[in-house]
């Protein structure tokens, strides 16, 4: 995969992340504060303008310009979380013209990592981390396999009891609602498919 690839696959989820703005949003208005569809539209917007501006060389570049803007331009919690993804992806494949679908899955575990240390919270805990955990070891299989493992984790977490986030304050409360973090690392890991 190379840096027209990385180019698709962040467009895609920008397009896509657009196309379901009011429906992350709405996710987040059950059990958070419904902002999490414009952070992240905004977020993919302006890295958008970023990717135009700096017109990346390889597949880290894009991935690093990526990973910055998300957090300078996001200030809910999924800015830094999304950034740290984006930002250990490119430094973990390295400054590399083309990346093997080894290699990305290996990048994949190591911005699991990275996100789990950043936000401290585990599967189960209703989050991201409950869609991209299980699809990092489905990534060794196929980008299908990794699609439907996120989607299938997005869609477990309705059953789950928020314990971290805003939706954990709602304690009990949160129960039977997906959590919008989950559902839009869905969106980000199925993009991959589609790039
Ligand atoms: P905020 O909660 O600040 O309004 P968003 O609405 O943009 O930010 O994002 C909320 C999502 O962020 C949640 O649905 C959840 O998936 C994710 N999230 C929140 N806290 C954490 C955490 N500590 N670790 C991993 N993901 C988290
Ligand atoms: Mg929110």
């Amino acid at each position: 995969m190379d840096t027209a690839f990385f180019l698709r696959w962040i467009a895609t989820v920008t397009e896509r992340v657009r196309a379901e703005r009011d429906h992350l949003t709405d996710l987040d208005r059950a059990i958070g504060d419904a902002d999490h569809g414009s952070n992240l539209d905004r977020g993919f917007t302006a890295v958008e303008e970023a990717l135009v501006t700096t017109s990346p060389a390889t597949p880290a570049d894009v991935l690093t310009t990526t990973g910055t803007t998300l957090i300078r331009k996001v200030g809910g919690a999924s800015g830094p979380l999304y950034g740290t993804l984006f930002r250990t992806l490119g430094r973990s494949i390295g400054d590399v013209a083309e990346v093997s679908p080894e290699a990305l899955a290996d990048a994949f575990a190591d911005a699991l990592g990275a996100i789990m240390k950043l936000g401290s919270a585990a599967e189960g805990d209703k989050t991201m981390i409950d869609a991209l955990a299980p699809a990092v070891p489905a990534l060794k299989v196929s980008f299908d396999a990794a699609a439907q493992a996120a989607r299938d984790g997005a869609r477990a977490t309705t059953e789950m009891r928020a314990r971290k986030g805003r939706a954990s304050y709602l304690g009990e409360r949160s129960v039977g609602h997906q959590d919008p973090g989950a559902t839009s690392m869905a969106i980000v890991i199925d993009s991959l498919r589609a790039a």
